[in-house]
């Protein structure tokens, strides 16, 4: 009974889990998962996590102090990159997120013999958004890295208290207005002292991530990095 249970789980999964590619959508081969071998070598990579002063860093410079930054994959010009991010974001396609959290994770895997992460900190989203999407993307990337890297995720330290609108139609200081408190700490005591790597699906402002990092920074004793999925300028 259990075996035939997990049979019918197994059906029910590939009818609404076919097996196409996430970027390409084109049909994966055997031995392919969640992406076919072409997207995996032909995404269109950054490779900030070779470059010192990336875009992702410079970013971030005056107005809150990181270690290190970096996002794996350009997003404007990519049909690819936007596909796997509406997948992971609204076609609930879970795995495909925690699978590209492990090449982000790769990506970054010299950096973390640098720096060494205490923990990883997935950018919250409100609880009313996670009840309606059933699952924060951040976190199924953070798990992801989190497998590579062997650092454990944090998601009780830091959560979002304002669900904000959609933050497009808005100019720079009315995005930061929007969102800058946005985010509550809630336990100080889990970062004292710790080198946390803040998670994100993608980078655009930096709005979003200054204003959760500018939260958790409470202090000198506690480091920043930013690893977000893509980058979209
Ligand atoms: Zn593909």
């Amino acid at each position: 009974m259990k075996l035939l249970a997990k049979t019918y789980f197994s059906d029910i999964y590939e009818l609404f889990y076919p097996k196409i590619c996430g970027a390409c959508n084109g049909m994966l081969l055997k031995g392919e998962m969640h992406l076919c071998f072409t997207c995996l070598n032909n995404l269109p990579f950054t490779k900030f996590e070779n470059i010192k002063e990336n875009p992702a860093q410079k970013l971030f410079e005056g107005r809150i102090p990181i270690e290190f930054a970096t996002s794996y994959l350009y997003f404007s010009k990519s049909e690819l990159t936007q596909n796997i991010l509406h997948n992971i974001k609204y076609r609930y396609r879970k795995q495909l997120a925690t699978f590209v959290g492990q090449q982000l994770g790769a990506s970054i895997l010299q950096k973390h013999q640098e720096h060494q992460f205490d923990s990883i900190i997935p950018v919250p989203l409100h609880p009313k958004k996670t009840a309606l999407r059933g699952y924060n993307q951040s976190e199924l990337i953070a798990e992801g890295i989190s497998v590579v890297l062997n650092v454990p995720i944090n998601t009780k330290t830091i959560r979002r208290i304002k669900n904000t609108e959609t933050q497009t139609q808005k100019n720079k200081t009315e995005r930061w207005e929007n969102i800058k408190d946005a985010f509550e700490l809630i336990d100080e005591k889990a970062i004292y002292n710790k080198h946390i790597l803040l998670v994100d699906d993608v980078l655009t402002s930096g709005a979003t991530l200054e204003a959760c990092a500018s939260k958790l920074k409470i202090n000198d004793n506690i480091k920043i990095s930013i690893a977000t999925l893509a980058i979209a300028f």
